[in-house]
C-alpha cells in the first residue's frame, strides 16, 4: 500500500512551511527552480514519490495555503490529498512526461474542482524522481457549464425537462434504479388539440400563461418516479414505470384527463383544454426509450383525428411514416402543379338542370398513386399546407369557370363549389383569396360556392362570422357542408348568411331503409324551409334516392346516380350534352 508521508504531507503547518526547511537537505538540482515555483500563477508544488510514499519537496505559497486549509477540513482534505497521491502512483510508473486530471472536492458552497498537471522534473543520478505538480481552480468555469447544460435540457417557460433532457432523464432512470425483471415503462403523449388558436387568438402570452399552467397540473397527476418533459411547443410527455403494464398506463391517463378537466383561466376568459393523448409501452426494460417516445408520438398523431386515448400498435407507425411521406410528396405537388380539381355536377332535382359542380381535389402521385383527398387534406391541414393548397383550389375552380365561359363563347349557367378547410379559414385571409381569385378569372362572384363546415363556425364564431360576410360582400353564395354530421347552433344558423345546407350522405345514402335517418332528413328539409334555406342532398346513388328526395321537395342533388366527379374538360362536355332538357 501507497501511503502519504512524511516529510510533509499530511503534515503539521510548520513542516511545510518552506522558510522552515533545512536548506543542506534541499536537492541540489531544485534550488533553481524555487523561484519559478513562486513565480507560477497556479498552485504548484514539487513533490517526490519514493517508496510508494508521496512527499511535498517543496511548494509555492498557494499551494501550502491549500495544505494547510485541506488539514482544516479533516477528512475532506485527506480525501482530495489521496485521490492525488493515487493519480500521482499511477503516473510514476508510466513513460509519460506529463499527464492532467481533474479532482472533486466538497467546498462550503458546494463542489470544487481542481485541474491538475503533473510533469516529471530531469532526472539526476543518484537521486530520487520528482515532479512538478500544479493545481488550477476551475469552480467558476464548471458551474458555468452546469448551469449552461441545465438550460440545454431543460425548457425555460416551464423549467420541465425538454426533449434532450427527457432522453437523458429516461437514461438515468432506467440505469441508477433498481427495477423488478417484470417492470415495463411506458411513455404517454399528450398534445394540447387547441393550443395554436389559444396563440392564435389571446397572443402568445396567454399561450405561455396556458402551457404553465397545464404543466401544473399534469405534474399533479404524476406519481413518484415519473418524468413529465415539455418535448414540443404543445407537446408533453411522461415516462412511467408500469408494473402492471397497460392498466397503468391508463390509469395514468385517467389522472391526466381528471387533471385537465376544469377550465383554465387566462385573463377574464375560461379555457376548456382539449388534449389528444397517446401511449407506448415497451416490451422490455432493455427496449430503447427514443423509440418508445416516437411510438407514442406516433399514437397521438392518431388520437388527434379519432378523438380517442390511442396506444400505439404496430401498424400506427408505419401510418405515421405513410403521413411524412403523404407530406413531403404533396408539398412538391403543390409546388409542381402535380394536383388537378375533379368536377361533379350538381343536379336541380325538380327540373333536372345542371346548376353548377363541385370541385374536387385530385392527386395522383407518381410515387404514391392515388391518394384519397380524405387522407390528403388531412395531413394538409396538420403540416400547414392547407393554406396553399386552398388557395390553389380557389384559383383553379375560379379559372375553369372562365375557360368554359370562353369555350363555350358566353357565360355557362353553372356555379362552382369550392371546399374550405376549417384549419385555413383559421389562418389564412379567405376573403382576399376569393377576391382575387374572381378578380384574376373575371368571374361573377355569384358563380362561386364556398363550401364551409360546421366545425369552423364552432371553432371560432366571430371570425366565420367576418369571413362569411365578407364572401356575401363579393356576394358568392355559401354552403354548409356535410350538415348534421357536426354540432352547430341552430341559432347561429339563423344569424349566418348561409344560402345552402348540404346534408351529409351518412344521413342520405340509406335514408330508403332507415326510418331514423329519413326522419333527420326531413327535419332537416322543414328547418331549411323554416329559415329560408336551399338544401342539397350528397350522396345520391340510385335513381330511387333522387325521386323520394325530390318528393320531399329537396333543391339539389349531387351523387354517383348523376355523375362521378370529371375532369374539367369531361365536365363541360357533361354540361354542354345536357344543358335545357335534362330530367331526373
Ligand atoms: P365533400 O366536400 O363532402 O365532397 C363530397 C365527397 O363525396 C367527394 O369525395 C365525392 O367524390 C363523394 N361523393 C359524391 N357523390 C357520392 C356518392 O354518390 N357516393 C359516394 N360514396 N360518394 C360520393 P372526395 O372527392 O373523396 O372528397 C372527400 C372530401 O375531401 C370532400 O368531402 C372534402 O371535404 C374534401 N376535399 C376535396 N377537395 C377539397 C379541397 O379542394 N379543399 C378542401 N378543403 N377539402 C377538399
Ligand atoms: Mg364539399
Ligand atoms: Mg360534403
Amino acid at each position: 500500500m501507497e501511503s502519504i508521508s512524511v516529510r510533509n504531507w499530511p503534515i503539521g503547518t510548520t513542516s511545510i512551511d518552506p522558510q522552515g526547511r533545512d536548506d543542506e537537505s534541499y536537492p541540489q538540482q531544485l534550488v533553481g527552480i524555487r523561484q519559478w515555483l513562486a513565480a507560477l500563477p497556479q498552485s504548484s508544488a514539487i513533490l517526490s514519490f519514493e517508496n510508494n510514499e508521496l512527499s511535498i519537496i517543496d511548494g509555492n505559497e498557494r499551494f501550502l495555503k491549500a495544505v494547510r486549509e485541506s488539514q482544516e477540513k479533516g477528512a475532506v482534505g485527506a480525501q482530495m490529498a489521496i485521490e492525488l497521491r493515487d493519480r500521482i502512483a499511477k503516473f510514476v510508473p508510466t513513460n509519460r512526461q506529463s499527464d492532467s486530471f481533474e479532482i472533486r472536492r466538497d467546498g462550503k458552497l458546494g463542489p470544487e474542482y481542481f485541474m491538475c498537471t503533473i510533469g516529471r522534473l530531469p532526472a539526476v543520478e543518484g537521486q530520487p524522481e520528482y515532479y512538478l505538480v500544479t493545481a488550477t481552480d476551475r469552480t467558476s468555469e464548471r458551474t458555468i457549464e452546469k448551469n449552461l447544460r441545465r438550460e440545454l435540457l431543460s425548457d425555460g417557460l416551464t423549467a420541465l425537462p425538454n426533449r434532450t433532457g427527457f432522453g437523458e432523464d429516461i437514461d438515468d432512470r432506467l440505469s441508477n434504479e433498481t427495477w423488478p425483471e417484470s417492470a415495463q415503462f411506458g411513455i404517454i403523449a399528450i398534445d394540447l388539440s387547441r393550443f395554436s388558436r389559444v396563440n392564435e387568438s389571446l397572443g402568445p402570452m396567454a399561450g405561455d400563461e396556458l402551457l404553465i399552467t397545464v404543466a401544473k397540473r399534469l405534474k399533479s397527476s404524476l406519481r413518484q418516479g415519473d418524468v413529465l418533459a415539455r418535448i414540443g411547443g404543445n407537446d408533453f410527455a411522461i415516462f412511467a414505470r408500469l408494473n402492471n403494464g397497460l392498466s397503468d398506463a391508463l390509469h395514468i391517463v385517467q389522472r391526466i384527463k381528471e387533471s385537465l378537466s376544469s377550465p383554465i383561466r387566462l385573463s377574464d376568459l375560461q379555457i376548456r383544454v382539449d388534449c389528444a393523448i397517446g401511449c407506448a409501452l415497451s416490451t422490455s426494460l432493455d427496449s430503447d426509450p427514443d423509440d418508445i417516445v416516437r411510438k407514442a408520438q406516433a399514437a397521438v398523431k392518431i388520437a388527434k383525428r379519432s378523438g380517442k386515448v390511442e396506444i400505439y400498435r404496430n401498424g400506427v407507425l408505419k401510418e405515421a411514416q405513410r403521413r411524412f411521406s403523404i407530406e413531403s410528396r404533396l408539398r412538391d405537388a403543390l409546388a409542381q402543379g402535380g394536383l388537378t380539381l375533379a368536377y361533379q355536377p350538381l343536379i336541380h332535382l325538380q327540373t333536372g338542370e345542371i346548376t353548377g359542380f363541385e370541385a374536387l381535389a385530385r392527386w395522383d402521385d407518381p410515387e404514391l398513386g392515388n391518394v384519397s383527398p380524405v387522407e390528403f387534406i388531412a395531413v394538409a391541414e396538420e403540416s400547414g399546407l392547407i393554406t396553399s393548397l386552398g388557395r390553389w383550389a380557389a384559383y383553379e375552380a375560379a379559372q375553369a369557370l372562365s375557360r368554359w365561359d370562353s369555350k363555350f363563347g358566353q357565360p355557362l349557367s353553372v356555379g362552382v363549389n369550392v371546399n374550405l378547410s376549417p384549419i385555413q379559414m383559421a389562418r389564412d385571409d379567405v376573403a382576399s383569396m376569393f377576391e382575387e381569385s374572381l378578380r384574376y378569372s373575371g368571374i361573377a362572384g355569384a358563380r362561386l360556392t364556398a363550401e364551409v363546415t360546421e366545425s369552423a363556425i364552432v371553432a371560432d364564431p366571430d371570425k366565420a362570422r367576418k369571413l362569411l360576410f365578407a364572401l356575401k360582400d363579393l356576394q358568392m353564395p355559401i354552403a354548409m357542408d356535410d350538415f348534421g354530421t357536426g354540432f352547430s347552433n341552430l341559432a347561429s344558423l339563423h344569424s349566418l348568411p348561409i344560402d345552402i345546407l348540404k346534408i351529409d350522405r351518412s344521413f342520405v345514402s340509406n335514408m330508403i331503409e332507415d326510418r331514423d335517418k329519413q326522419v333527420i332528413v326531413r327535419t332537416i328539409l322543414s328547418l331549411a324551409e323554416s329559415l329560408n334555406l336551399r338544401v342539397t342532398a350528397e350522396g345520391i346513388e340510385t335513381q330511387e334516392l333522387a325521386l323520394a328526395l325530390q318528393k320531399l321537395g329537396c333543391w339539389q342533388g349531387q351523387g354517383y346516380h348523376f355523375a362521378r366527379p370529371m375532369t374539367e374538360a369531361d365536365a363541360f362536355d357533361y354540361w354542354r350534352a345536357r344543358w335545357n332538357f335534362e330530367t331526373v
